[in-house]
């Protein structure tokens, strides 16, 4: 075991050597900072797709991240396994003095962390986490009366009117400090049971003429209207505090969607059950008729619905799809075809490159009218309308669906009136 006593950063949803609120605490520590990262096998072993483009991303920013710190003398020590039987091993190997780390509020994450943290402490390690991923955490926007708000817009306003400039410091990292210098050890994708995806991973950067026009643009997929941060805010690859700083010089519309991402993890927070089911209690008795051959055609784009088709097959070629069409393939799914909206969210789980529990948990309560906030149930897009107002010129279907015209693109599985009618009676049902 080495003598020298050291901090630990440990990275999880926070990969970057800017701004980064742990990292800036453990180099306040004085004693040389060792980062780790843990490939978590619980999480790996459980990812259906072993060309899974997540896993492929962690590996090149680590492998960033490994460059940048050996270029400052030190390095990135890197595990693969169990995390409390990595750290049962780490506290054999190393002299930890103390372990830094960013909150991370998904239901998994919080316990593995008390599971880690006590395991320190009784071994007389200090444990310190900090808040990084989001502006404001928990409780910290809540009512006068201390209660969670359900509804965005009051949050919004709540969570606008308590920003400070300290809300939004930035925690500079000094590259010339004390690191612990280590021996790279970056496993292989091959090494994690992964192949490379093929996926082209947007940029880092925040592209600000985009955001600039983005109230008028975002909701047309055939643009190039959106950021494509998602990824990026999902690993901590950007600065939040960054992006809000500058997204209020540019564009209130763009900042609000942060606010939502924060709305709905404190949903998560507040109300943990939302993770396994409905947020109104009243939706769990919706008789679903979760047809398995409907909800294959549903995962291949093959719905004889051009909009919802196109946006299924953007999903799955780039991991990537359109806020607008995002909400109209979960409508479709949940109300066109009655099938449980959990199925969509695991496909959507298992496909996104910016998968987030939170946001996608709470978007697809949304979208099936059963989440806080959520649109009444009984407004049911029509995928044909939307299509004519949010690609007016099927450009973004004819990106997708290059056989829409033709006599090889499938018929309607469902009757769109049809449909409607029956899922209002589902709905009602349940509701009765
Ligand atoms: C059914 C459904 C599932 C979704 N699943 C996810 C998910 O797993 N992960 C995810 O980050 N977003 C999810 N969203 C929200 C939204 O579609 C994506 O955040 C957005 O499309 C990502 O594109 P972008 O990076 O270009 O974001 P931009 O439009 O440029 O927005 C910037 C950032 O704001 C946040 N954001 C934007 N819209 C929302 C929103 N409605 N809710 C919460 N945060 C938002 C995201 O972090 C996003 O990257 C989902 C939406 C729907 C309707």
């Amino acid at each position: 075991m080495p003598k020298q006593p050291i901090a630990l950063f440990w990275f999880r949803r926070d990969l970057r050597l800017t701004d980064n609120a742990a990292l800036f605490q453990a180099q306040q520590s004085n004693l040389p900072v060792l980062p780790l990262f843990i490939f978590d096998k619980n999480i790996l072993d459980a990812l259906p797709d072993r060309r899974d483009g997540r896993v492929e991303f962690i590996l090149r920013t680590l492998a960033a991240l490994q460059r940048s710190l050996q270029k400052y003398g030190g390095g990135l020590l890197v595990r693969i396994g169990d995390p409390l039987q990595v750290w049962k091993s780490l506290i054999r190997e190393y002299r930890i003095h103390s372990v830094y780390v960013n909150r991370d509020y998904e239901p998994y994450a919080v316990k593995r962390d008390e599971q880690v943290a006590s395991l320190l402490q009784a071994h007389g390690i200090a444990w310190h986490s900090f808040k990084d991923q989001v502006v404001f955490e928990k409780g910290e926007v809540c009512k006068e009366n201390g209660e969670p708000y359900t509804v965005f817009t009051p949050y919004m306003k709540k969570w606008r009117s308590l920003l400070r400039p300290e809300s939004l410091k930035s925690w500079t990292i000094k590259d010339r400090a004390s690191w612990f210098a280590i021996e790279s050890n970056l496993p292989e994708l091959k090494q994690l049971g992964f192949q490379p995806s093929n996926l082209t991973f947007p940029a880092a950067d925040l592209p600000e003429e985009i955001v600039l026009h983005y109230d008028q643009t975002r909701n047309f997929p055939a643009l190039a209207g959106t950021t494509r941060l998602g990824l990026h805010l999902r690993f901590g690859t950007v600065s939040l505090r960054e992006l809000v700083r500058r997204g209020m010089l540019l564009n209130e519309t763009w900042v609000n969607e942060l606010i939502w991402r924060e709305f709905f993890m404190q949903i998560m927070h507040h109300f943990p059950h939302v993770v396994d089911g409905p947020f109104k209690a009243a939706y769990a008795g919706i008789r679903w008729q979760n047809d398995e051959t409907l909800f294959a055609k549903w995962c291949e784009g093959r719905t004889g619905y051009p909009l919802v088709d196109a946006g299924m097959r953007e999903l799955n070629a780039t991991g990537f799809l359109h806020n607008r069409v995002r909400m109209v393939c979960a409508s479709f799914l949940a109300k066109h075809l009655l099938i449980n909206w959990q199925w969509g969210e695991k496909y959507f789980a298992d496909k996104l490159l910016d998968f987030e529990l939170s946001s996608n948990n709470g978007n697809w309560q949304w979208a099936a009218g059963c989440g806080c906030d959520a649109a009444p149930y009984f407004r049911i897009f029509s995928p044909e309308l939307q299509q004519k107002r949010f690609d007016p010129k099927r450009a973004y279907i004819k990106k997708w669906v290059a056989e829409v015209d033709t006599p090889e693109y499938p018929k309607p599985i469902v009757e769109h009136k049809q449909a409607r009618l029956r899922a209002l009676l589902a709905y009602q049902k349940s509701l009765r």
